[in-house]
């Protein structure tokens, strides 16, 4: 196999490594050949790579070149180096190990719990998210409130819903939260809507969520912390409810 050998210049190389820490996987030649040879030769996880210098000779490839390659699949997971003992192959997360482990904790969730873990961290993230939203993102959200309150379907108000939240949630302006509130707002998709659907097509006009989502957003839209707060706690409170009752 013929792989051009391409060392890029530092500016490239500080591009790459910008997008590896974005957890994106790189885009390059070099890589995608390695990544594809490595697929097909070693297609088990936890096989062992040949040493470096026959990888490169195998490959045709520049040693600084070969190493890149192989820090970048590191950084994606798909392998693994161990000190001493050498380099491994190892199973790629999937998305569809992502979902079924999304499945698996939407399935020992109980509606109630799910809403209990949301009233515990949804409060504080529009409180934040009054301080931090762009007013992009402000307007965005606005944007959503108008749209849930047109939804056609159950359907497209769960959609918009979810988005709605989602973007408070990033506007809080923390990776970590927002990270948490994502498997929180993936499983409660499941395990809550699955309990709430009705014979009813659509929302009615007075559903008692449209102005609750108004009323968050008025507050976060004016900078008020404290409403923005409290506000969406009234609304999953409000929901909480319907589910207990
Ligand atoms: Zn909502």
């Amino acid at each position: 196999m013929k792989l051009t050998t391409n060392i890029g210049t530092t500016e490239e190389n500080d591009i790459r490594f910008q997008e590896m820490q974005n957890g994106q996987p790189i885009s390059d030649q070099n890589l995608d050949h390695l990544r594809a040879w490595i697929a097909e030769t070693y297609p088990d996880a936890g096989s062992r790579l040949p040493s470096e210098r026959d990888l490169a000779k195998t490959l045709e490839l520049s040693r600084p070149e070969l190493r890149k390659s192989l820090a970048a699949l590191e950084i994606e997971g798909r392998i693994i180096r161990q000190v001493g003992r050498g380099t491994f192959t190892a199973e790629p997360p999937s998305m569809t190990q992502t979902a079924a482990s999304l499945a698996a904790l939407a399935e020992r969730t109980a509606p109630h719990d799910a809403m209990i873990a949301r009233l515990s961290l949804e409060p504080e993230l529009a409180r934040m998210a009054a301080l931090h939203a762009s007013p992009f993102q402000v307007k965005t959200m606005q944007d959503l409130g108008a749209r849930i309150r047109a939804s056609r379907s159950w359907a497209d108000y769960e959609e918009l819903d979810f988005e709605l939240h989602d973007l408070i949630a990033k506007s809080a302006g923390n990776v970590l939260l927002y990270e948490l509130h994502k498997i929180m707002n993936a499983v409660r998709q499941v395990v809550v809507w699955r309990k709430l659907t009705s014979d009813i097509k659509r929302p009615s006009p007075d559903y008692h969520s449209f102005d609750e989502h108004d009323a968050i957003i008025t507050a976060i839209a004016s900078r008020d912390c404290s409403a923005a707060k409290d506000n969406m706690r009234a609304h999953l409170q409000a929901t909480l409810d319907t589910l207990t009752t």
